[in-house]
């Protein structure tokens, strides 16, 4: 038994954290008392500055790029991304817009310099709203996460008809974004003529009663 110095509380030895400077090999201060310390301890401003004057550090910089490389470390940043992308429709969306919107520049030999809501003239929230409408609209049934999976992400006018890097970004505002569902995106392509049929609806319905 042992008596803490921040509480006064008597506890056993257990119950204090280990340190070989000390005569019975454990500190003088409890294990509560010292988590209530360091937990008040990273909260104080001095340290915050300091740990964000750090961390901007080429010293700790090139640390944390050789510690991300490790091949563990790597997967592990992975799986994190992939499973933050699955649990939460939004974050895929930021994802997959992204993605698409780079590409959409590279194939033509430009490059993205603007920043992806700044080409769609909208924040994500705004663009995921205005998806979720468009899917409503092109289906006629009310919107569910789970279809998330099933749907494209379709420029309503193709990126085809873009002869200029203004035209495509032009073409990437979020206004010209629609909800398709994977096949019926495959069949338009990039024709201007393609309209959403009744056909194509109930076939659509068809296969999420399917599904699910
Ligand atoms: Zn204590």
């Amino acid at each position: 038994m042992k008596k803490c110095k921040d509480c006064n509380k008597t506890k056993p030895l257990i119950k204090y954290p280990k340190n070989k400077l000390m005569k019975d090999g454990h500190s003088n201060q409890c294990k509560s008392c010292r988590n209530i310390y360091r937990l008040e301890y990273r909260k104080r401003s001095d340290v915050i500055l300091k740990r964000t004057a750090y961390i901007k550090t080429p010293e700790y910089i090139t640390k944390q790029k050789i510690y991300e490389a490790r091949p563990e470390v790597k997967a592990k940043i992975n799986k994190r991304r992939v499973d933050r992308r699955n649990s939460d429709p939004l974050n895929k969306i930021i994802h997959n817009t992204r993605c698409l919107i780079i590409n959409c520049f590279k194939d033509k030999g430009w490059l993205k310099t603007s920043k992806t809501y700044k080409i769609l003239g909208c924040d994500y929230l705004t663009f995921f709203e205005h998806l979720k409408a468009t899917f409503v609209n092109n289906y006629n049934i009310p919107w569910d996460d789970k279809y998330l999976n099933l749907l494209n992400l379709d420029h309503i006018v193709p990126l085809a008809a873009a002869v200029s890097e203004k035209e495509l970004i032009k073409l990437n505002h979020h206004s010209n974004f629609q909800y398709l569902w994977e096949s019926h995106n495959i069949e338009k392509s990039d024709k201007l003529d393609w309209n959403l049929t009744n056909s194509h609806r109930e076939e659509f319905i068809q296969y999420i009663s399917l599904e699910t």
